[in-house]
């Protein structure tokens, strides 16, 4: 699970630009382009729900403590809401609001028949032990369950939610409506989750580069690439790139950052790091400043950290040929417009990271099935959706001469506001 320091560079971000906003920013862009009317942009912009709940919970310290949660439903067109729970202390309903638009994105450039939803509980996970998070669980499972539902709405994990919090929350779920193990994904093998959901983010940004390659000249078994953020899309990003050939010459996680023009053995960095290493004491490599990772010339830089940290003040030092966004809104528009600048390949994150949901949708399927498949057949289907995403916003992209980005999210809205036309809702 991740921590919950504060970066510099999200400090730096909020100071530019909302995730909100950045979301916003691209979403009008997209309508622009289809030359939709101002009412439905208003319609496709606003939550079809938002709640908010009260999750109070005693805690080792004696005091009951009252934190919010968030539950907002975007858009359910193209079939039921999908979207992860994230605990942190500075989750609010904006925040929640951009992520659960952009899952109604996300999932349609993946063609998903899912919708876009996202979840959030301001409590400092890191701080909590795992019998305070599971109360929070429960409690917070408690008040949404009436607007969940294996048709309606399935969470999965998020920042600083695992495995063990989605088993909880399906087993709160349970005891109202009987053993429903649809009702989230990103659940534990030994309850009915998915083979390969744990690896399939950083998977299908693998993939996104596989595809992405040829355009951009690079052979994946010569490739050197970059990570930042060493957790779970980092580094099974990294590990998988790895298979391939190509060679980890910088990475950081949120104690700092280290290089080597050799390379960082990628299983063995996150081998040291399960056993409880730092990885700036990862032996073999120098430690640098976070600042000059990004300016380490590779090939590919995967940020698969936080939001925001690719701003005006740090894009202009970026030395590689191409970006695949990992994390979340990574890339401020300004720094977007600088990358484009140089020439730099963009993966955006709405295409680049949806393996999770992808994976998720498996997920969903075989519990509806009650069947399990096994995690070669995970994997070969994960690459048939993640090739067709790229391939899709690539022609989309091509035909009216946009980056990858205004391409998906075009795509992504159309495909919305087609499905929405077929129900007869606008
Ligand atoms: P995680 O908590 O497993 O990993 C986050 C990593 O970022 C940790 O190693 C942490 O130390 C590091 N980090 C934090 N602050 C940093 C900083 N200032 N500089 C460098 N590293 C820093 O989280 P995750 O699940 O890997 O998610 C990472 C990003 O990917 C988030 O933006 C998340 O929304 C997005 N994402 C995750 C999934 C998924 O399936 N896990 C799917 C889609 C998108």
């Amino acid at each position: 699970m991740a921590t919950t320091e504060k970066p510099r560079e999200e400090t730096a971000r909020k100071a530019e630009m909302s995730n909100l906003d950045i979301v916003r920013y691209y979403y009008d862009r997209a309508v622009d382009r289809l030359e939709l009317p101002d009412d439905l942009r208003t319609v496709f912009w606003s939550s079809y729900r938002e709640v908010t709940v009260q999750i109070p919970v005693k805690l080792s310290d004696g005091k009951t403590h009252t934190f919010s949660g968030y539950r907002i439903q975007h858009n359910g067109a193209r079939g039921p809401y999908k979207g992860g729970i994230r605990y942190h202390p500075e989750v609010d309903i904006d925040e929640v609001r951009a992520l659960a638009s952009l899952m109604t994105w996300k999932t349609a450039v993946a063609n998903l028949p899912f919708g876009g939803a996202k979840g959030g509980v301001n409590a400092p996970a890191g701080d909590l032990a795992r019998s305070e998070i599971q109360a929070i669980t429960r409690s917070f499972m408690n008040k949404i369950e009436k607007i969940l539902g294996p048709t309606r709405d399935i969470p999965a994990p998020d920042v600083n939610t695992d495995a063990q919090v989605m088993a909880w929350m399906m087993d709160e779920y349970g005891k109202l409506h009987g053993h429903t193990p649809a009702i989230c994904t990103g659940k534990p093998i030994a309850l009915e989750g998915s083979y390969g959901r744990e690896q399939a983010t950083g998977r299908g940004c693998v993939y996104m580069f596989r595809e992405a390659a040829p355009q951009v000249g690079l052979t994946p078994a010569e490739a050197t690439f970059v990570v930042q953020g060493y957790g779970n899309v980092g580094s099974w990003a990294a590990r998988i790139m790895q298979q391939l050939g190509a060679r980890m010459v910088g990475v950081s996680d949120a104690t700092g950052a280290i290089r080597s023009d050799a390379g960082i053995d990628a299983d063995d960095l996150a081998a040291h790091i399960g056993d409880g290493g730092k990885l700036t004491e990862f032996p073999g490599a120098e430690v640098i400043s976070p600042d000059d990772l990004l300016a380490i010339e590779c090939d590919v830089l995967i940020p698969a950290a936080l939001g925001g940290m690719i701003h005006e003040g740090n894009a202009d030092r970026i030395n590689c040929r191409m970006v695949i966004e990992g994390a979340n809104s990574p890339t401020t528009p300004r720094a977007d417009q600088v990358l484009h600048d140089k020439g730099v390949h963009v993966i955006p994150d709405v295409m680049a990271n949806a393996g999770g949901v992808v994976a998720s949708y498996f997920e969903w399927v075989q519990n509806m099935q009650h069947f399990r498949w096994s995690e070669r057949e995970v994997n070969d289907k994960l690459g048939g959706v993640m090739r067709k995403a790229y391939r899709d916003v690539s022609a989309r992209a091509k035909e009216e001469t946009l980056s990858l980005r205004d391409g998906a999210y075009t795509l992504g809205v159309e495909r919305v506001v087609e499905a929405s036309r077929a129900r007869g809702y606008v």
